[in-house]
Order: C-alpha cells, then sequence, then structure tokens
C-alpha cells in the first residue's frame, strides 16, 4: 500500500538520532523486557538463568547485562524433547508459530526456526529500515535474485520492500538468463543479491553482449555472504554495474542486525534501537567500547518472542569504528562490517587474519579470478590457498603471479600462505553462501 509520503532520510528520525544516553535506556528497558519474557515463557531460558541464579529482578542496571549468560546455537538444539518440535528454548504456545525457516547449515545442523506474527512484523520493519536507509524508496521496482524457500533472509528483505511500498519481483523461479531479461524489460532500480549472484548476473550479461553499465539498475542490496564492504569487491560491483552497491548483515537465529547506510561510511550500522550488540574481548570475554579493538559479536534481538535470542554469540568477528557517520545516525558502525567468523580466524604471531583480509589483497591483483578457498591444516601447521585466475597464464606468468601474491600476502599479514593458481571454473560455485574456508584445526 503506497499511502504514506516520507521525506525524511531516516525510517524512523526519533530512534534513529537518539542521543548515546536516550539509546542506553531504551536498550535497558527494551533488554528487561525480552528477559522477563523468556525467564517466564521459556524453559530453556528459565532452566539456564534459574541454574546461575539470575531473576530478571536481579538485573538493576545495563552493567548488569553482562551478567547474563551468553548462549550460542547449541542452545537452541540441545533441548528439543522427542514431542516438540521446536524445542525448549519456545517461548509462545506452537499454535503461535505462523512462519518456518532455517538455518542454511553451512556451520551447523539446520536448525528449525519459529516466528510469530508480531515477530513477522518486527522482521519486515528491520528490513524496512535497511532498505530505507540504503535509498530505497516507493518509487523503486526490486528484483530479488533468489528462490528464497527455507532460508529467512530474502523473505524478510521481500517483506521490508512491502513495508517501504516499492514493487517487488520475486524472481526465485527464473534462470540467470531470464533474470536479466525482466531486469532490462521492467526497468528494475533495485537488485537483492548476493555479492557472488551480482557477478554471476554480470558474467551471464557478457555472454550476451549486454553492457549492465547501463542497464536501469541504481542500486545492489547484498545479503546472504559477506564481500559488499570489501572495498575491492565493492569497487569492482559498483563499476560494472554502474550503480551503488551495499552491505546488510543477519542471521536466521537474530534478525537483520546491521547495515550501510547510503553515505557508505565504510562500516555496518548495528540498528541498536532494535538490537542490542555487545563486541566482547576473545579472551577475557570483557565488553570492546573503543575502536579498532577486535572481538567477537554477541546480539540481543529485543522484539523477538517466538523464540527469543537473548545474548547470543553470532561467532561473527568485527570492529567499532571511531568516526561518527555523516548521515547523522546515532547507531554505532561496525568497521568494515563482519570480518568473518570467529572459527575461521587464523591465529599468529599474537595477531589474526580473517578470509576477508586474504580476500582484498586477491582482489587487488587483476590476472586473479574472484573466487578462491582457504585451506587451515591441523594444528594451523599449513596454509593453503587455492586462486582461480582470471585468465589462462603462461609458465613464466603463473610464476610471477603467484610470487607476488605470496609476497604481498605476507608483508600483511606475516603469514605464509602455500598457493596454487587454478584456471578460472574449477572452484565450485555455490550462489547462495559461497566456502571459502575449510578448517582441519582440532586445537580450538
Ligand atoms: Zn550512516
Amino acid at each position: 500500500m503506497k499511502c504514506f509520503e516520507k521525506p525524511s532520510v531516516y525510517w524512523n528520525p526519533y530512534l534513529e538520532t537518539l542521543n548515546p544516553k536516550q539509546l542506553e535506556d531504551l536498550q535497558y528497558k527494551r533488554f528487561k523486557e525480552i528477559l522477563g519474557f523468556a525467564y517466564n515463557n521459556s524453559p530453556a531460558y528459565r532452566d539456564l538463568y534459574e541454574s546461575v541464579g539470575i531473576t530478571p529482578d536481579s538485573i538493576r542496571c545495563f552493567d548488569d547485562i553482562k551478567r547474563v549468560p551468553v548462549i550460542d546455537k547449541n542452545f537452541f538444539d540441545d533441548r528439543f524433547p522427542l514431542n516438540s518440535f521446536y524445542g525448549n528454548s519456545l517461548a509462545v504456545p506452537e499454535q503461535d508459530v505462523v512462519f518456518f525457516h532455517q538455518t542454511s547449515g553451512t556451520t551447523h545442523t539446520p536448525l528449525r526456526q519459529p516466528d510469530t506474527i508480531e515477530d513477522w512484523y518486527w522482521w519486515a520493519e528491520c528490513w524496512a529500515a535497511l532498505l530505507w536507509a540504503q535509498g530505497v524508496r516507493e518509487t523503486d521496482r526490486v528484483l530479488i535474485a533468489f528462490n528464497y524457500n527455507l532460508f529467512i533472509g530474502f523473505w524478510g528483505a521481500h517483506y521490508g520492500c512491502e513495508k517501504v511500498g516499492a514493487e517487488i519481483i520475486s524472481a526465485g523461479g527464473l534462470s540467470t538468463q531470464q533474470r536479466l531479461e525482466k531486469i532490462t524489460e521492467l526497468g528494475v532500480t533495485a537488485v537483492i543479491t548476493t555479492p557472488t549472484y551480482a557477478f554471476r548476473l554480470l558474467e551471464a550479461a557478457r555472454e550476451k553482449e549486454i553492457d549492465m553499465r547501463s542497464g536501469p539498475v541504481k542500486r545492489i542490496i547484498c545479503a546472504g555472504e559477506p564481500g559488499a564492504l570489501i572495498p575491492s569487491t565493492k569497487n569492482e560491483l559498483e563499476t560494472q554495474w554502474n550503480c551503488d552497491v551495499f552491505d546488510h548483515v543477519g542471521a536466521t537465529e537474530v534478525g537483520a542486525w546491521g547495515f550501510e547506510c547510503s553515505q557508505k561510511p565504510g562500516g555496518l550500522h548495528v540498528n541498536e534501537s532494535m538490537f542490542l550488540t555487545e563486541l566482547l574481548d576473545f579472551d577475557s570475554h570483557e565488553a570492546i567500547t573503543g575502536p579498532d579493538i577486535y572481538g567477537y559479536l554477541v546480539i540481543t534481538a529485543f522484539n523477538r518472542k517466538g523464540r527469543p535470542c537473548i545474548r547470543f554469540n553470532t561467532n561473527d568477528i568485527g570492529c567499532w569504528q571511531e568516526s561518527a557517520c555523516p548521515c547523522g545516525r546515532t547507531y554505532r558502525l561496525l568497521k568494515g562490517g563482519v570480518q568473518g567468523r570467529i572459527d575461521h580466524l587464523i591465529k599468529a604471531r599474537g595477531t589474526f587474519v580473517t578470509p576477508a583480509a586474504i580476500e582484498n589483497i586477491i582482489n587487488d591483483e587483476k590476472k586473479l579470478g574472484r573466487e578462491y578457498l582457504i585451506k587451515i591444516g591441523e594444528k594451523s601447521k599449513t596454509l593453503d590457498l587455492i586462486v582461480e585466475t582470471a585468465s589462462e597464464l603462461d609458465v613464466s606468468e603463473y610464476q610471477s603471479v603467484k610470487n607476488d601474491l605470496e609476497e604481498k600476502i605476507y608483508n600483511k599479514t606475516f603469514l605464509h600462505f602455500n598457493i596454487t593458481l587454478k584456471p578460472n571454473g574449477e572452484l565450485p560455485r555455490n550462489e547462495l553462501k559461497s566456502k571459502r574456508v575449510i578448517d582441519l584445526r582440532k586445537d580450538r
């Protein structure tokens, strides 16, 4: 329904510009509400909190939140009695669940995800805020380039577009070629896709001698996998599509919790009115508040009640950005977005390297393609990197590109990778979530 005018650059001008004290007060109030709801309605949360002596009344100030236990995926699926479809962490009667999704299963057994209708309105609100921040308006025609099936992210995007008032083209059942044709034929102004598939569409366009730079697309909104905030990836996509490319981040169990705004500040805003996003130190597990210090992200979704998500360890790695964003939102920025997963962290010489850092180096070498695979050997004793070349290389070029890459990676990371270059097309493709790391470590 396109029945309203929204002249502001903010989807919610009040929430998006709260000062730090107002924001902290709001977060404390909302945290207490969801904690009390989970304690009173979810047997799994009740058991957990009683086991450590936490009650909602025992959390008396913002700083007390750190006393609440951190959970992970195991919390949700370790508590499945045989007669329960969603397990003991469910906090509503099962008949109140109206949406079923499940996690992708790339890092864990797929997890069933329940949502009530109120949860779903909240998902749409989170997505509307991010789409609005990236410039999507009711005048846009948005193509979602996937079959959503059980994957929650694109369903969220779909309902977020609806809430903003944009026109949605659900292109899931179409082939890549048909999607390209629809983009041109319908004058699609925004595409929601993964970075990998945005490149796949470009490849398909080249095969048909279509130049996407002169096409109708004004913005690409990336979901499903990281990459749109890696400078080299973003630059290449923006150049080849001649449009803006934006990143966002979310998780099935959590929600769509972060987004890049139209000012492209080099990081993702954390949606702090909908989520409490804590950055914790890898060793001390204390909160990191200063800039440029890496930690792992623990997130609470304030409004999700089907299965509450309270102090959930996402395993994502990041650091805070010091500078404020010119857009005027007071939500903090995660510098460079999510930098990888804690289980893919390569530690060496007191520092660490993420797959994103390696990808950025690879992308700067024009003779290399975009596909790569990192293999971390047992106890991190061997590090292998397989990279596709952009085109065929002769023997001397092969050696020179390989040596250059080894040197650049060493200079930036102080790590020696055994590098293998492969012809374009040899590494497996996955349009939704590409597997970039194979980790054989058993010492973690
Ligand atoms: Zn901003």
